[in-house]
């Protein structure tokens, strides 16, 4: 199966670059480069000063009609749902869309400091996080697996940044 990587306002090269490699080993699958022609303007609320991630997932369904396999959006805003005060993603569960922002993934956000090989992680767990979604699966109880939940930067940062070994079968299951 097919992944898609959709940057939107994104033009950390070496990011992107950094995201595709490693989604292409964890998920011994072919990750393509695409875009589609989405305005993040529409999908602001003024009041929140945020991107409402369940609209743009939607909008993103018939704008990827013809790309084949899975849609990974990623974008540099801050996402929001009206029940949570900010989202580091989303996802269609058992679906083809999914989204990551990397808002609330730089250091810089919490400390003021850069580090981008911390940043690069967090993307990339956060990507196969939302992606694993797609692929069914739902949030597991072992710290080890990147499918465990994460309700802030820290949870983030101490769960593991692989399947494991269930979750990852789930996965070869529905590449095949
Ligand atoms: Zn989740
Ligand atoms: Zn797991």
């Amino acid at each position: 199966m097919r992944i898609n990587l959709i940057p939107i306002q994104i033009r950390n090269n070496s990011l992107i670059d950094y995201i595709k490699k490693n989604l292409e080993l964890v998920f011994n699958s072919e990750v393509l480069i695409d875009n589609i022609e989405l305005d993040l303007k529409k999908y602001f609320n003024e009041s929140r000063n945020q991107y409402y991630s369940t609209e743009i997932i939607a909008s993103s369904i018939s704008l990827s009609d013809k790309l084949n396999g899975k849609v990974l959006l990623l974008v540099d805003v801050d996402l929001f749902v009206p029940v949570f005060t900010y989202l580091f993603g989303e996802a269609q569960l058992d679906g083809k869309i999914s989204i990551v922002s990397t808002f609330r993934l730089y250091e810089e956000f919490y400390t003021g400091r850069t580090n981008d090989k911390l940043f690069y992680k967090r993307v990339l767990k956060e990507a196969l996080h939302e992606l694993g979604h797609n692929f069914g699966l739902i949030h597991c109880e072992s710290w080890n697996c990147v499918m465990h939940a994460s309700a802030g930067i820290e949870e983030v940062d101490v769960k593991g940044e692989n399947f494991c070994g269930k979750c990852k079968s789930v996965i070869t299951g529905k590449m095949i």
